[in-house]
Parts: structure tokens; sequence; C-alpha cells
């Protein structure tokens, strides 16, 4: 249920709320909002907690929460989040672009890349070094030497450094070269690896489960927030359908739905939504039509030669000029000004 405050309530009042909730056996998420706070009371139902709440001066009021994922729900915070990394911000108007190679391959590879990307406008840099492959015989990325190369390419350029965790055992080594935290799509039901990337300090990009539902979906989400940390990144990077044209489906109504339901940014993958490079520009535009909060894209020096998903891989050209496409439509639609430059 959600505890809103009284307009007036001040930090001792609310502290007194909290460890009433506590009291009670429930989770207390305080949620500051431009006009009262309010807090989510999270926890099994039992009996005489509202009216308990209720009863209480400096509350206003207590509203059950409908929606299964609790504090990912715009229910419990109508305000959209905004996440942050350095020049990287995504959501409440903001489109961040994170672009960069599938895998790390080198220090020529990722310091060039990152160069070009940030000259076309992105602030974030993307490069697995623990890649999550369908075959165990495939590359499966430099690992800790690979993250030692993003964290050079970082130092080169300034960009927000995007990168997989891939288990629980990694978290806290990744976590000291990445600025962001990605939860592959195979991963995204891993409760363990949510849990504990949900009790670093960074900020956590989830992607889609290729089978989940957007309720599950959100529910993995949750799981991180529940852990107390707020910065979470949602990113559709496409389902599995019966279609069998592109490497996925990529559902783009997920923008303005998730959009209703969450206060969370929605980032868009069209790399590994289409896996088709030359249908990525377009798909990327139509994101951007779509209320996309950012794009996280594959891009490559060379990419017949990529390590992995080279099909889907944007050379630097290609993906300037898709940046200024997306900025027109963005200023078309009367959009914030993208963190992309022309
Ligand atoms: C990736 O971003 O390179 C990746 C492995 O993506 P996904 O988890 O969406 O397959
Ligand atoms: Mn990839």
């Amino acid at each position: 249920m959600i505890v809103v405050m009284k307009r007036d309530a001040t930090d001792a009042m609310i502290q007194k709320t909290v460890r009433r909730i506590e009291q009670m056996g429930l989770k207390a998420h305080i949620i500051v909002g431009t006009e009262r706070t309010v807090i989510a009371a999270i926890g099994e139902k039992r009996n005489g907690e509202r009216e308990t709440l209720v009863s209480c001066d400096e509350v206003e009021k207590v509203v059950p929460i409908l929606a299964p994922y609790k504090v990912a729900s715009t229910e419990a915070k109508a305000e959209p989040t905004v996440v942050r990394s350095r020049d990287l911000v995504i959501g409440g108007g903001h489109i961040g672009v994170i672009a960069g190679p599938c895998s790390v391959e080198s220090e020529e590879q990722i310091v060039e890349i990152a160069e070009q990307v940030k000259l076309a406008g992105a602030t974030g840099l993307r490069g697995g070094a623990f890649k999550p492959r369908t075959s165990p015989y495939s590359f499966q990325g430099l690992k800790e030497q690979g993250l030692k190369l993003l964290a050079i390419a970082r130092e080169a350029t300034g960009l927000a450094v995007v990168t997989e965790v891939m288990t629980p055992a990694h978290v806290e080594m990744v976590a000291n070269y990445a600025d962001v935290l990605q939860i592959g799509a195979r991963n995204m039901q891993n409760y363990p690896l949510l849990q504990a990337v949900g009790e670093t300090e960074l900020p956590i990009l989830i992607k889609r489960g290729p089978s989940a539902t957007i309720d599950e979906f959100l529910l993995a989400a949750e799981y991180v927030l529940d852990q107390g940390n707020r910065q979470v990144i949602l990113c559709e990077r496409g389902i599995r359908t019966f279609e069998a044209h592109t490497r996925f489906t990529l559902p783009l109504a997920t923008v303005p739905y998730l959009h209703e339901r969450t206060h969370l940014p929605v980032i868009v993958d069209p790399s590994h939504g289409t896996g088709i490079a030359s249908l990525v520009p377009p798909m990327c535009a139509a994101a951007i039509a779509a209320g996309t909060d950012g794009l996280l894209l594959e891009v490559h020096p060379d990419p017949s030669r990529a390590l992995s998903d080279g099909a889907q891989s944007l050379t630097p050209q290609v993906f300037a000029e898709t940046m200024v496409t997306c900025r027109k439509v963005a200023e078309a639609l009367g959009r914030a000004p993208m963190d992309v430059s022309a």
C-alpha cells in the first residue's frame, strides 16, 4: 500500500511512520515527490495495518497498490525516474544513447569505437567483457581484461561504461570497472543476480527476456528496486515469436505501454531486436517516435570482422547518420533535445 504523508510532514514524522511500518513487518520505501512524500509499505498482507496507519496524524491517506510490481508502478510514483551516470542521462525527457561493440575485442578496437560514437553524440559506451553465448564454443569475451580495456576507453573519452554482469560472483569485480551494470536477456529472471546488483550503488540496465511478459519484466525490475537501488533502466530488445525473418521480433508498443505503468525509463535495442544492420536505423527512428528514453546500439569499426554479432552491428559512419535522423525525429515530435550532437 501507499502511505501518502500530509504536505507539511517533517522528516521526523516521515521517519516515525517508517518505523511504524517496519514494526508491522513491512518494508518501507520512501519516495520523495515534488509535492509530497509517499511511503510504499510492501510485504505480506495481514490485518489492520491500513487502519492503524490511516489513524496517524501525519498521514493523509493510505491507498492499496493494485499492480503486482509495487515500487516500479506509477501508482507508487508518477514522476519519471531519471537515471544519470557521467554525461549519460536517460528518462524524464532525456534521450541517452549507449553505443559500442557487442564484445570488447582489443584496446585499439574499443578506444577507436568509443571515440567515434562519442563524436556522433553517444554518451554511453557499451561493450561485453563477459558474453552469454548460445554455444559454449563461441567467443566468451575477454573477461576481466575486457573490463580493463573498457576503463581505458572511458579514460580516453569520458563515456559512461555499460557492461554485462552474468553472475552474482562477479558483481563486485564488474562494479569496479563499470558505470552501469547490464543484466542480459537470458538472466532477466536470475533472481539472486538481480538482488546482488540491487545492493550496488550503480544504475542497472535490465534487458527483457525474449519470452518474458511485461509483468515478468517489471517484476524483475522490482527485485532490484526492493534492494533499495532505484536507478533502473528497462530495455526492450525483442522477443521470440513464430516469425523468423528477423533475429527477434521488436515490439515497440512496449515503450508507450511501459510509460503508462512505470516511472522507470525505457530504452530500445534495435540491434538485437532485429539482428540485421540495415533494419537498425529505421527502427531507431521508430523507437524515438514511440517515445523511447534511449537507444542501445551495436557499432563496430569493421562489422565483417566482429567476434560477435557483426551482422547487426552498424559502422561508425551509419551510426553517425542514424543519430542525425534520430535527432530530427526527436525535434519534429517536440521532444526535449537529445543528448546527441548533429
Ligand atoms: C548484448 O547486449 O550484447 C546481449 C548479449 O544482449 P541480450 O542479453 O539482449 O541478448
Ligand atoms: Mn550482442
